[in-house]
């Protein structure tokens, strides 16, 4: 054991301050980092790996892009909080506007999980409901009414799914399986009339990438639309990541080519990529409803770091570098990888479904068809993906530490990365034939 994990271990709960860096998804040991530059991420030891987390997804344009620290080192020198509003975080929200049509007004705070959270206060105020509809194997962060995933059969009552969330908090809850058209349109023929919400990951990434099945985001929309509850959808990871307008956009961009209107979220939460690395989320939606945020409206919500000036800097020269051409440069590296490793795996005989959504993508193993629910995620073989995590890593390259996330590609990402990549999963894969 190293001298890193006995220390941290004797002050840190299981020696982190997120849980998945714990690697409990594949055993080990990790090693503290010490710094990430483009693609690569160098570990206390000095071990330099080819970054395939990107801070679980900010890192859209590489680690450290010198203009973005630029950014930040200029804001820091002007005051690190004011706890009053910037000229700059207006320019955020606008841009996020400006790209993003259906956050009509927009409200930045500073975790993914504030977000989501504030955007189910905001439902069930506007709609005076309390259930909340969510999807199995969907994360949304980790406040008390969402921090339920477990459940089967077609409309499972929510269940605290951690320690410490009440029965109450949960009771609210309806967990449905993903994709599942007849157990939406069954919830709301059964419960319609107490449904504020229904959130959902715009592209679930939190099991894996799973695509959703064509038509099914259109089909929450129309459903809280005709029954008066309100869609929120989560692009908290996919925003502003799986396309240039998130996973929203592709869609969007499906429909118009197709002749079909687009359908629009009420409620929608960014996070990671517009904060380029920093604390910035943000909540987004139609006017009517954010107005009901305090001071304007009844809803109470605030933050002492809220839009915060340095983390702000950061988010606002992380979106303004990503241009169209940067987010086809993020779609080529993705198709290039993803292509190559699957080629590789398949070429091997090892058995695979790729889960995809636009720059997103992770590796099942062990399966044939890529899954939809998180019961067919579940059917995944993790124990061959540990083995392939630490094969890969002993010859740098850093995979996220668990099967049930998605693999980050980045601007910064060159030919020879994704190359290294695609040799040393197909090193592994041959090992575990022989
Ligand atoms: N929603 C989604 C889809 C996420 O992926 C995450 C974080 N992985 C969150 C919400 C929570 O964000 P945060 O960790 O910033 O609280």
């Amino acid at each position: 054991m190293s001298t890193y994990s006995d220390r941290a271990r004797a002050i840190l709960p299981g020696g982190v301050n997120s849980p998945v860096r714990a690697w409990n998804g594949v055993g080990g040991e990790p090693v503290p980092i010490a710094s990430a530059h483009g693609s690569r991420i160098t570990d206390a030891d000095g071990r330099e790996m080819i970054d395939l987390v990107a801070s679980w997804g900010p890192a859209m344009l590489g680690h450290a892009h010198p203009e973005v620290v630029a950014a930040v080192q200029a804001a820091a020198t002007r005051g690190l909080s004011f706890g009053a509003t910037t000229e700059a975080e207006v320019e955020l929200a606008e841009l996020i506007r400006e790209r993003y049509a259906p956050a009509e007004r927009v409200r930045l705070v500073s975790t993914g999980t504030e977000a989501t959270m504030t955007a189910i206060r905001l439902a069930r105020a506007a709609t005076g409901r309390d259930v909340i509809v969510k999807f199995a194997g969907c994360y949304h962060g980790h406040s008390d009414a969402l921090l339920v995933a477990a459940g089967s059969g077609l409309a499972t009552a929510g269940v605290p799914d951690s320690a410490g969330v009440t029965r109450g908090a949960a009771a609210d809850t309806l967990v449905l399986p993903y994709g599942d058209e007849p157990a939406l349109t069954d919830a709301f023929a059964e419960h319609g009339a107490r449904i504020a919400a229904v959130i959902t990951e715009a592209a679930p990434c939190n099991m894996g990438v799973v695509r959703p099945p064509e038509g099914f985001n259109r089909l929450i929309s129309t459903l809280c639309r005709n029954e008066g509850a309100v869609m929120i959808l989560d692009e908290v990871l996919t925003g502003f990541r799986a396309g240039p307008a998130g996973w929203w956009g592709v869609e969007r961009d499906h429909d118009l080519a197709a002749g079909v209107d687009p359908w629009t979220p009420d409620l929608v939460t960014f996070g990671k990529v517009i904060g380029g690395g920093l604390p910035v989320a943000a909540l987004g939606g139609r006017r009517d409803l954010m107005e009901r945020l305090a001071p304007l409206g009844p809803v109470y919500q605030a933050g002492t770091l809220s839009g915060n000036p340095v983390a702000v800097a950061a988010g606002l020269a992380t979106m303004r570098l990503l241009t169209p051409e940067v987010h086809d440069r993020v779609a080529a590296t993705a198709d290039a990888l993803v292509t190559g490793v699957s080629g590789a795996l398949a070429e091997r005989g090892i058995a695979h479904a790729v889960g995809r959504a636009g720059t997103l993508f992770s590796i099942f193993l062990g399966l044939d068809d890529a899954p939809v629910t998180f019961e067919e995620v579940s059917r995944q073989d993790t124990a061959a993906f540990a083995r392939m995590f630490h094969a890969v890593r002993r010859e740098g390259v850093a995979l996220p530490p668990s099967a049930y996330e998605a693999w980050f590609v980045s601007a910064a990402h060159t030919a020879a990365d994704v190359d290294h990549v695609i040799a040393t999963v197909a090193a592994w894969a041959d090992s575990e034939r022989t």
